[in-house]
């Protein structure tokens, strides 16, 4: 009995310990993915699981009340840069940080934000240099774990970097210091210049997919809100590459952290754009035109059968 409790206790504290040991494919030296992901659980078996192809074909038309962001502008305080061993993280301990609107349904706060190289969404089939995470929770949670346990507990904003000729300083203060942890998963170092999330989105922050998903990382909780905006980004090539320099948890190159696209399988995805007001106004015009029109017309027939 004994000896069975202990091969148990074993074989719990094997399968623990390898819950985070979970890796991106390698490419082949093409850059082509032999094999798509094997991470198990609900990253398997789930059916509103994200990434996915952000197909405008497949997107039905919505509006949402714009996004409020609250201190946004502002750098993150004591900002430290994290090699995860599967991105570089920033992270977020002010609880001032925070949206709302969009038709998200209440007020959510910035935990961290982190990169993936390539996009990890693709719209229309079309991938982009780097895609930016901004990952809140509903703060009606204490965390972002416990949110991660409910569905739309947690919102993510994500954010698509094309390719420019221009090197994006923002992302530099990021590269600067990665360059001092990259060879180490699991350290962190001070931010080495002030950043602010506002300037790491893009200026049209009304246009955007909108689709319920999950995270894209073991164990791939199906609680995310998931919001990507339509426009994108600039970043330089050789900034791109620096991020390939970052070195995993087995000490090799993270040359790309990316999860393959994800079928939609029952669920809506939404092209949304912001609620116009005076659009809503000129609609109303030919509406009023129409009456006044039906309604002469009835004049003229009752006036007719009057003679
Ligand atoms: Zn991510």
């Amino acid at each position: 009995m004994k000896r069975v409790s202990l091969a148990y206790l074993v074989a719990f504290l094997i399968v623990n310990a390898a819950a985070d040991e979970w890796n991106y494919p390698t490419p082949n030296s093409n850059g082509v993915m032999s094999e798509p992901e094997s991470w198990g659980g609900q990253c398997d078996n789930g059916r509103r699981q994200s990434p996915i192809d952000l197909a405008q074909a497949a997107a039905v038309r919505g509006e949402f009340a714009p996004f409020f962001f609250s201190n946004y502008k502002l750098p993150i305080k004591q900002a430290q840069l994290t090699n995860t061993g599967h991105s570089v993280q920033i992270s977020n301990r002010d609880p001032a940080v925070t949206i709302q609107g969009g038709g998200l349904g209440g007020r959510f706060v910035l935990d961290q934000m982190h990169f993936h190289w390539g996009s990890e969404h693709t719209i229309n089939s079309a991938r982009y240099g780097l895609e930016l995470h901004l990952v809140h929770h509903d703060i009606r949670y204490a965390s972002l774990e416990e949110a991660a346990a409910t569905r739309n507990g947690v919102a993510v904003l994500g954010v698509l970097f094309h390719v420019s000729a221009q090197p994006n300083m923002h992302i530099d203060v990021i590269l600067d210091t990665a360059a001092d942890i990259r060879n180490e998963p699991g350290k962190e170092a001070s931010l080495k210049g002030k950043l602010s999330p506002h300037y790491l989105m893009p200026a049209n922050r009304s246009t955007y997919f909108r689709y319920e998903g999950s995270l894209t990382t073991p164990a791939c909780a199906e609680s995310v809100i998931w919001t990507v905006f339509t426009d994108s980004v600039g970043v330089s090539l050789e900034q791109i590459e620096q991020f390939k320099a970052i070195h995993d948890q087995n000490g090799k190159e993270l040359l790309n952290n990316f999860r393959s696209v994800q079928p939609l399988n029952a669920r809506a995805l939404v092209y949304a754009t912001e609620w116009d007001q005076q659009d809503n106004n000129f609609a109303e015009v030919p509406r009023l035109h129409a009456m006044l029109i039906g309604l002469v017309g009835l004049l003229v027939a009752t006036s007719k059968c009057l003679y």
